[in-house]
């Protein structure tokens, strides 16, 4: 048994010195790299894309959890603390991390709220935040490739060596094209058909740039309760309209939204639930729908084919 352990002891010593100058340049290189953390993905795959291998781009809110709700815990807060540069969507979406926020803005390092860096004319406004604008800028690609162009400032303070240009021009080309995409996938759908039904007011910006009416359960944030009022009002359009599907959200639980379906069914009238759509989430890290490029594909292809548009199954890039 002695004889045993102290072989097991000794391979595991060889292993482990064996495998330390495998290990050592890859610990060395990655420590090289500043961190560039962001609070949501759709802010942080823009990082990524834009600094390229510059920058180690790390984001804090996972996948299907709400960015107006998160709190930050203890963990959460060092790590804001410890990034090299932070970046945020800001007006209000990260709610609950206004403190850490201002801590890391003190400290000196460079903290962009992308969304705040818009001029207010380009950003809507809404009833629910009188002294901050709509969030959910990402949902107009085309606006959303201006506000991230913020972020090179700071990529240049971080990582002074990279020239983000290439980087940031192939960047805005995808979100370019994903807009005409959307523009084309949606443009067959009749007049009285072009209303979007959601848990939260996420899709305004979506709305306002392809001409689409977007009602929503919640209001901009998840943070109020859905109203029974509410519903029932969303029920009456739903009918008369006879809109032919509504949409949950990944990161919002979908029980409002069923009593929608509920509701209109005992009014004579079948909607169906559409796919799930991405509104403060991204999908798992490492897929297609874990980029804002497939995100939005997902979300465009799912709304245009619900609705009466047209898009292939697989959606731009044959990649759902
Ligand atoms: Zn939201």
């Amino acid at each position: 048994m002695n004889t045993c352990s102290a072989v097991s002891r000794r391979a595991a010593l060889a292993l482990a010195l064996g495998a330390a100058p495998l290990a050592a340049p890859a610990l060395a290189q990655r420590a090289a790299r500043p961190v560039a953390l962001s609070t949501v993905a759709m802010v942080g795959d823009a990082v990524r894309s834009i600094a390229g291998e510059a920058v180690q781009a790390e984001t804090l809110i996972g996948e299907g959890v709400d960015p107006h709700l998160f709190r930050p815990s203890r963990a959460d807060v060092s790590r804001v603390l410890r990034a090299d540069a932070v970046f945020l969507v800001g007006h209000r979406l990260e709610g609950r991390m206004g403190e850490v926020i201002d801590r890391a803005r003190a400290s000196g390092r460079p903290v962009v709220a992308v969304a705040e860096t818009l001029p207010r004319e380009r950003l809507r406004a809404h009833p629910d935040y009188p002294d901050a604008a709509d969030p959910h800028v990402w949902m107009d690609p085309v606006l959303w490739a201006d506000a991230v162009a913020s972020v090179v400032p700071a990529l240049a303070r971080v990582a002074p060596g990279h020239d983000a240009g290439p980087n940031l021009a192939a960047f805005r080309a995808r979100l370019a094209r994903l807009d005409a995409y959307a523009r084309d996938a949606l443009a067959p759908i009749p007049a009285e058909r072009r209303v979007l039904v959601t848990a939260h007011d996420a899709f305004s910006y979506f709305g306002a740039r392809h001409g689409m009416q977007v009602e929503s359960i919640q209001g901009l944030s998840t943070e109020a309760e859905a109203s029974l009022a509410r519903i029932e009002a969303l029920v009456a359009l739903i009918v008369e309209r006879g809109i032919p599907a509504v949409f949950a959200e990944t990161s919002v639980p979908d029980r409002a939204v069923r009593a929608l379906i509920e509701g209109a069914a005992a009014r004579g009238h079948r909607v169906a639930l559409g796919a799930n759509l991405f509104s403060d989430s991204l999908g798992a890290p490492g897929t297609y729908r874990g980029t804002l490029e497939g995100m939005l594909d997902h979300n465009i292809t799912a709304i245009a084919r619900a609705l009466g548009g047209e898009a292939p199954p697989r959606g731009l890039n044959g990649r759902l």
